[in-house]
């Protein structure tokens, strides 16, 4: 168990004019014992960034430090890190006992006896005691995750590194393995980085949350932080599902003015915006709320698109003008196709976007306030 950090890290991949810059100075400290989440769309660095932690691709710019002493120059083998894949690389002629304690045969010194010993407690762990004489093809998908996982951590490393390592299963075992995989590293506390383009996942298991755009890191911080606080446009539409609807709006005075609306802030909104003539107004779909008059200040009219129910709830597509938004709504009210209704939302609760460069100029007041925030971050 260590300290993880990442100091200036940049990896440009070889090519023509210049090559591929796929990790841009990114900065970033785990604390010992952390899970953070590194999560973007795809191409946007994290499987980069996780290989060259691992030793197994090179670093182009910075340096990788666990304990304090740098890795970057390291054989992957001597990193003292374990690796989970997507995939699981189980060898297919090794039996669950042999794949997992293959990885200390090759590294430690260990007698065949510590060795089952070892291999058995994790099995025990990991609750595939009776699968340790099976080979990988006898095993479901989440029984050969669960061998892989025991393989790390049979290892004790002071590292875990893993890539997506819950996509191959089907959804339903995949939210109950987030659960036990997340209970685990609590247990383990062993510093981890998990991987993921899914942000549910990100949300769900991260005691922080790390966005990358492009190979540049966006945020950083608890996944209520960067949900409340995004701090730019990205990230405020890539956390949280459905994805926070964004309208473009001129601002007169204390008027935010769209083609089908307008929406009256305080003067503590208008002075974040400043002088900017229009900025890219946020709201979540669960802040919005549908009513059935369509008239009243800073209510909106729209017509219902589309209704798909959830049970507990339904996602609405509400047409407004030429755009279309995503509320949030009880299942108890029903809506015809065409219906005309209004909805409205709450200042607290709306984000402002500079139009160019995307930062945030304010944020939802939601849970998170200055000081529970600074908690948080501590
Ligand atoms: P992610 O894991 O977020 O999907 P990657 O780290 O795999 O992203 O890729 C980041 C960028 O680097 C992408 O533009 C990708 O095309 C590029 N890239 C990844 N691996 C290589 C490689 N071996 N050679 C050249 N370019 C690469």
């Amino acid at each position: 168990m260590a300290q993880l950090e990442l100091a200036s890290l940049s990896k440009t991949y070889p090519g023509e004019s210049g090559g591929v810059l796929a990790v841009d100075d990114v900065d970033l400290t785990l604390e010992d014992g952390e899970f953070l989440v590194l999560v973007g769309p795809s191409g946007c660095g994290k499987s980069t960034t996780l290989r060259m932690i691992a030793g197994l691709e090179s670093v182009t710019e910075g340096d990788i430090r666990i304990g304090g002493d740098s890795v970057a120059d390291l054989e992957p083998r001597e990193r003292d890190i374990a690796m989970v894949f997507q995939n699981y690389a189980l060898y297919p002629h090794m039996t669950t006992r042999e794949n997992i304690g293959f990885g200390l045969k090759m590294t430690t010194g260990l007698d065949a006896d510590e060795r089952n010993r070892k291999v058995e407690d994790v099995a025990e762990t990991m609750g595939i005691e009776d699968l340790l004489d099976d080979h990988p093809r006898e095993l479901s998908g989440g029984q050969q995750q669960r061998v892989a996982l025991g393989r790390a951590i049979v290892r004790d490393p002071e590292v875990f590194l893993m890539d997506e390592p819950l996509s191959n299963l089907d959804a339903k075992l995949r939210t109950q393995m987030r659960t036990e995989l997340k209970a685990l590293q609590d247990d383990l506390g062993v510093t981890t980085v998990y991987v993921t383009h899914d942000q549910t996942e990100a949300m769900t298991m991260g005691d922080r949350i790390a966005i990358l755009d492009d190979g540049e890191l966006q945020q950083v911080g608890t996944p209520l932080e960067c949900y409340h606080r995004p701090a730019n446009r990205f990230v405020a539409g890539f956390i949280g599902a459905p994805s926070m609807n964004f309208l473009d709006v001129v601002v007169e005075g204390e008027l935010l003015v769209h083609d089908q609306f307008q929406y009256r802030v305080s003067a503590e909104t208008t002075e974040a915006i400043g002088d900017r003539p229009k900025v890219s107004l946020g709201v979540r779909p669960e802040d919005i709320r549908i009513v059935d008059d369509p008239a009243g200040e800073n209510v909106v009219e729209a017509s219902v698109h589309l209704v798909e129910p959830l049970g507990d709830l339904s996602h609405v597509t509400l047409n407004c003008g030429d755009r279309q938004l995503t509320a949030t709504a009880p299942s108890g009210r029903t809506y015809d196709r065409n219906e005309t209704v209004g909805f409205t939302f709450d200042e607290a609760d709306c984000h402002l976007f500079d139009i160019t460069t995307g930062e945030s100029l304010k944020t939802s007041d939601g849970t998170v306030d200055d000081e529970t925030a600074a908690v948080r971050a501590r």
